[in-house]
């Protein structure tokens, strides 16, 4: 794919032209600015379809982004009203996360990314990054599938272009050597707690804390739900030899309906080899808890799994209790790492520098 000046498009090309060359006419959206390939798919399913909701064609996409950025800068400016400590008097960063980059559509200009959690942007950004290490652990060795004489199988309506360093990737891979496991479970979680000493507890750090490393939640004692134990038992119990395998682990919070308590979603994307099985899960109460298999995944499958798992939470763009919920979304996880990635999903030449 070339652009105007018949040079090759990269991964991303940013809108915004560098402050430097102001003489650059800001440019138009078009519709074939907008990437389809599974790896966008993922994003716009991440970030664009929850805050948005549903899209229908590609030519929805760039009016939508423009409005998630304008939703964001309010976002932004309540959080630094608020005293959000990465932006109080650092006016970089804050000029850096009120211009980051769009991402679902390809623009001029290549300006920085601000790399802040609560940005929409660089949520769907990290999510494709998260997703190009779990796609390339599943369909590794997978090949084309010739889905002409299956019918109802949808055969992909667009042409499929992965970045350049990598080979071509169809959609209609499948993965035939694997199932896809998703595991969900559902927590309602309350937002403050008052203390006798007239300060309040975070309940939604607290409820992190439990997973991340298996505190105490509400006074109960919470080593059951540790995340690391859990998930080494389950790459233990599938780990057969000649396959790879993985699991990825992500925890989302957003708005409970009602909008005064939060609902926390742990969601895991497991591969696992055919012929192995996980071992159950802990039921506990208070939980919903879902799990569906997948065999033989197509790329779609994953894509979608894993979409869910990175879904953006609305309460961050909220401008409820004057972004009350968003300034907690923001500092309940601070230092902490909410994501995970095990086995295979994690891509060797990043190993050691987390997520
Ligand atoms: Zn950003």
């Amino acid at each position: 794919m070339f652009n105007a000046r018949g040079q090759p498009f990269r991964q991303e090309i940013f809108m915004e032209a560098q402050p430097a060359q102001p003489a650059k006419p800001t440019r138009e959206y078009t519709v074939k600015d907008v990437l389809w390939r599974l790896r966008d798919q993922l994003q716009l399913r991440a970030v664009l379809a929850p805050t948005t909701g549903r899209y229908h064609s590609k030519a929805e996409i760039p009016a939508r982004a423009l409005s998630i950025r304008k939703r964001w800068r309010r976002a932004l400016a309540r959080l630094r009203k608020r005293g959000l400590d990465v932006l109080a008097d650092r006016k970089k960063v804050y000029r850096s996360a009120r211009d980051c980059p769009l991402t679902f559509v390809m623009v001029y200009g290549k300006p920085r990314s601000c790399k802040l959690y609560a940005c929409p942007f660089c949520w769907a950004r990290q999510a494709a990054e998260w997703w190009d290490d779990i796609d390339a652990a599943f369909f590794k060795d997978a090949v084309v599938e010739d889905t002409s004489h299956i019918r109802g199988v949808r055969t992909g309506r667009a042409v499929e272009l992965d970045d350049a360093p990598s080979p071509r990737k169809s959609r209609r891979m499948r993965a035939h050597r694997y199932s896809l496991v998703v595991r969900v479970r559902t927590f309602d979680v309350g937002t403050y707690r008052k203390r006798p000493d007239g300060l309040r507890d975070d309940l939604l750090r607290e409820f992190y804390l439990a997973r991340l490393k298996g505190a105490p939640f509400l006074g109960k004692s919470c080593a059951w739900f540790a995340r690391v134990p859990e998930i080494n038992a389950g790459m233990a119990a599938i780990a057969r030899e000649g396959y790879r395998s993985g699991c990825f682990e992500n925890i989302t919070a957003d708005f409970a309906p009602g909008r005064n308590h939060w609902r926390v979603s742990v969601r895991q994307v497991w591969m696992v080899p055919e012929g192995a099985d996980l071992p159950p899960m802990e039921r506990q109460l208070g939980v919903i808890y879902r799990e569906r298999v997948v065999e033989k995944p197509w790329r779609t499958d994953v894509m979608k799994a894993v979409a869910q798992a990175c879904r953006y939470p609305k309460a961050m763009l909220s401008k409820q209790g004057d972004g009350a919920p968003a300034f907690q979304l923001v500092v309940a996880r601070q230092g902490l790492r909410l994501a995970a990635r095990y086995g295979h999903f994690r891509c060797k030449r990043r190993r050691g520098q987390g997520e």
